[in-house]
């Protein structure tokens, strides 16, 4: 374990924790927003079970610490705890903010917002749209509050890059008013890491991002697409919950709605179930039983049936909204892809865009396999279009909007 010199506390001045609290996880960085510099990070997996594991880096030393955790306060303490014993004391630090990620803004919010009692309210009224997630993203606030009152909070939205998606984008052709009786629109999901992608697809291409015309793609274990002209998004393939849009590792993606009705009344499903299957249950996963993305290609390239499918189901899908978003957009200037299978799987990127180059998009397939944790360029030299792979960074996104904020 090393600790920090009174340097390294120094530099602290000024930093953002940033937190993400799942159900029972939390993730967290220390990161100083206009470097870029990490400090520590973390995940602390299990929270509240039986055998909790927190794993913390600090300076490039990695400690997993095994030790009952009750919830989220515990696994905060214990956070703040590994901190200090690295040498980072985050109550005498200075941090300018704790920025959290919170899934769910609503209609309420469009922008990073400092946490007071009103706001926390606001987030806990809309909670209902994302019930998995806005409760956690809660109490992780709450957790931050008792342990760290005298540092700023700040709430930046996973929907907020996409607060002013064009109404046809945004609208379901369903029942009007029932649609605006219980909130049903597209919020889309993922908004941090397409704002972020997209800007740094613009820098590296030297360009304002308010000339260009771009598709992200976000392919994680969520994944999403994303249609952005000239910095605003007007398009975005998940919903009003992250459910809908691209194949997913264990999530449905678009189905039929008209499958639940089937799956309840003849299959006798409830709706916990049915939310159940298609959140966790379907997707890759569902279709030949991984959802690592490693692992579906090596089963592939073994011959393995069900894997196949599933990963030319997976591609199919991200046809269909490149496609889609490259007539909504009339056109683009650049493709990026992002998030773990974005960035590492160069089978994907090379099949996702394979047979396009009537519509200007040529990978090169050298540059395609090229491994790198490096912003780059996979397209040809004459491509029209700029095929990219840049890696998103959430955090230092959260860290930025959430110092921009206090800042003011
Ligand atoms: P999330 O943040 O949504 O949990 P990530 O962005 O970390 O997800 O992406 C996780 C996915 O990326 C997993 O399916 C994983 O298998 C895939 N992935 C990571 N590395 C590789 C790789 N080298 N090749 C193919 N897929 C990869």
């Amino acid at each position: 374990m090393s600790g920090a010199d009174p340097v390294d506390q120094q530099r602290l001045a000024g930093a953002v924790l940033v937190v993400n609290a799942g159900s029972s996880s939390l993730k967290y960085q220390l990161v100083d927003p206009d470097t870029a510099e990490v400090f520590a990070d973390g995940l602390a997996e299990r929270i509240g079970e039986s055998a909790p594991v927190i794993t913390h880096t600090a300076f490039g030393v990695e400690r997993v610490v095994t030790e009952p955790v009750a919830d989220h306060l515990a696994a905060i303490a214990v956070v703040v705890r590994l901190m200090r014993e690295s040498g980072l004391d985050l109550r005498a630090a200075g941090l300018s903010a704790v920025g959290h990620r919170v899934v769910h803004g609503g209609r309420s919010f469009h922008a990073p917002t400092v946490i007071t009692e009103k706001v926390r309210s606001e987030i806990e009224r809309i909670a209902p749209l994302a019930p998995l997630h806005n409760p956690p993203n809660l109490i992780g606030i709450d957790a931050v509050t008792e342990l760290l009152p005298e540092v700023p909070q700040v709430a930046v939205f996973d929907t907020a890059f996409f607060h002013d998606l064009p109404d046809a984008a945004a609208t379901y052709a369903l029942d009007a008013q029932v649609a605006a009786e219980h909130g049903v629109r597209r919020y889309g999901f993922h908004g941090t890491s397409h704002q972020y992608v997209s800007r740094r697809a613009a820098e590296f291409l030297g360009r304002p991002d308010g000339q260009l015309r771009q598709i992200v793609l976000h392919l994680g274990n969520g994944a999403s697409a994303s249609a952005i002209d000239g910095g605003r998004a007007v398009d975005t393939s998940m919903g009003m919950t992250p459910l809908e849009g691209l194949v997913m590792g264990t999530r449905t993606g678009d189905i039929d709605p008209g499958i639940a009705f089937q799956l309840h009344r003849v299959g006798g499903m409830s709706v916990d179930q049915l939310d159940r299957l298609y959140n966790k249950g379907s997707g890759l996963y569902g279709l030949c039983g991984d959802n690592d993305f490693r692992t579906v290609l090596q089963r592939r390239s073994d011959g393995d049936a069900a894997a196949d499918l599933a990963y030319r189901v997976y591609v199919h899908r991200l046809r269909h909204y490149i496609g889609a978003y490259l007539v909504e957009l009339g056109g683009v200037d650049a493709i990026t892809f992002t998030a773990g299978v974005g960035e590492n799987a160069a089978p994907v990127r090379a099949d996702a865009l394979a047979g396009m180059e009537a519509f200007g998009i040529a990978i090169d397939p050298d540059r395609n396999a090229v491994r790198s944790k490096e912003s780059r360029r996979i397209s040809t030299d004459d491509s029209a279009v700029a095929v990219l792979v840049v890696p998103t960074n959430e955090e230092l996104e959260i860290a930025r909007q959430a110092a921009g904020v206090v800042r003011g």
